[in-house]
């Protein structure tokens, strides 16, 4: 079922200034009034429009920094005040929304620990009614799009139209060197769905460490998204969370303006011709992937067939080894990575052995 979201364009919202990226900065946690007031006006004087502090921290484990809570909210009012910056943090229970209204937070966002949660989301939303305000929604921890989606249609039911997406990465039991892994597929899922939603990437929630912070931004970029939440903080060594991947404004303006933009469309003739052509050359090139496709998992069902007549078993696990290893090699002489190459012969075979178990569910041979 296609499902809907009915939402205000971000032009319209009045918060960011374009081209992309649309950048929102500011510290993982606010500590004191100092430091906020250090880092915004740092920010602000760099040319940043959006600021952003956690008030409430979600952590891992209990007795670290959990966040200054209300008080903090004094801090982004004069953050507001001082630097005409916009002012965000998250939420995470009905009572933090309350909080923030009543201290005239511009925008809020929804941590990956909650966007998980139907229950807080629902009690956020029931919260939201009759209110103005944007919000963003990180993906859930895990990476499932629907429970995504679900968190997004539960704000915008209560009619929060100013709803954008942050993508953070997800915790996988798969081994990267991330501290979460970008699994930018489900971006692009959800980016192809949703078109007209406003889609930032956390390259420091994604990355863990200031060192992976340009490349990921840079991908983001890449992939077309519109906007950048970075953490940065006025002196990172001793932040109270998140020490390791907050940059100092400085290192933020270097890492903007070390970006490359690319145009996601462009109107010029040749760039056009050109782009059709090869598009035209990949749809033959699929087609004949698909042919090629099924003619092997006919050969599969054939072998099923044999295996059947002769009493086999289907899975051979030393022979598919050989056959993978040998794929990898060749792979090497087409330029073509050997991950790749194990993902998609691993679907074949994974095709091949389903087919196969179809021929044998028919029963013995008569
Ligand atoms: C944060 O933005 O400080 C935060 C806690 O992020 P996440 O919900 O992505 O872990
Ligand atoms: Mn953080």
């Amino acid at each position: 079922m296609a499902r809907t979201l009915d939402i205000v364009p971000v032009s319209e919202w009045e918060f960011f200034t374009l081209p992309r990226p649309m950048v929102i900065a500011g510290p993982c946690s606010a500590e004191s009034e100092e430091q906020v007031m250090e880092t915004a006006r740092d920010l602000a004087a760099r040319g940043i429009h959006v600021f952003r502090a956690g008030i409430w921290k979600p952590r891992t484990h209990p007795g670290s920094f959990e966040g200054v809570g209300t008080p903090g909210l004094k801090w982004l009012k004069k953050v507001k005040e001082e630097t005409g910056m916009k002012v965000c943090c998250e939420v995470a229970t009905e009572k933090h929304v309350y909080e923030c209204l009543k201290y005239g937070v511009d925008m809020l966002w929804v941590g990956a620990r909650s966007s998980a949660n139907p229950f807080l989301m629902q009690e956020m939303a029931d919260a939201l009614q009759d209110t103005d305000i944007p919000v963003l929604v990180k993906n859930p921890v895990n990476p499932d799009l629907d429970l995504w989606i679900g968190a997004l249609e539960r704000l915008n039911r209560a009619g929060v139209r100013k709803l954008g997406v942050i993508h953070r990465g997800f915790s996988t039991m798969e081994n990267t060197q991330y501290r979460n892994a970008p699994g930018w597929q489900i971006a692009i899922e959800l980016r192809t769905r949703y078109p007209d939603l406003p889609f930032f990437a956390d390259p420091s929630h994604m990355g863990g460490d200031r060192k992976y912070l340009l490349e990921l931004s840079q991908q983001a970029m890449d992939l077309g998204l519109e906007g950048l939440m970075i953490e940065s903080h006025c002196n990172p060594s001793v932040a109270l969370s998140d020490a390791k991947q907050q940059l100092t404004p400085p290192d933020l303006l270097t890492l903007l303006e070390s970006l490359q933009i690319r145009e996601k469309d462009s109107v010029d003739q040749d760039y056009r011709e050109g782009i059709d052509q090869l598009r035209a050359q990949i749809d033959i090139i699929d087609e004949n992937l698909l042919y090629t496709f099924g003619s092997r998992m006919n050969v599969s069902e054939k072998i099923g067939e044999y295996k059947r007549t002769h009493n086999v078993a289907i899975l051979q696990t030393g022979r598919w080894d050989q056959v993978l290893a040998g794929m990898k090699e060749k792979a090497r002489k087409y330029g073509l990575s050997e991950k790749f190459i194990e993902d998609v012969f691993n679907a074949i075979h994974e095709e091949s052995v389903r087919v196969q178990n179809e021929v044998l569910a028919r029963g013995p041979q008569a």
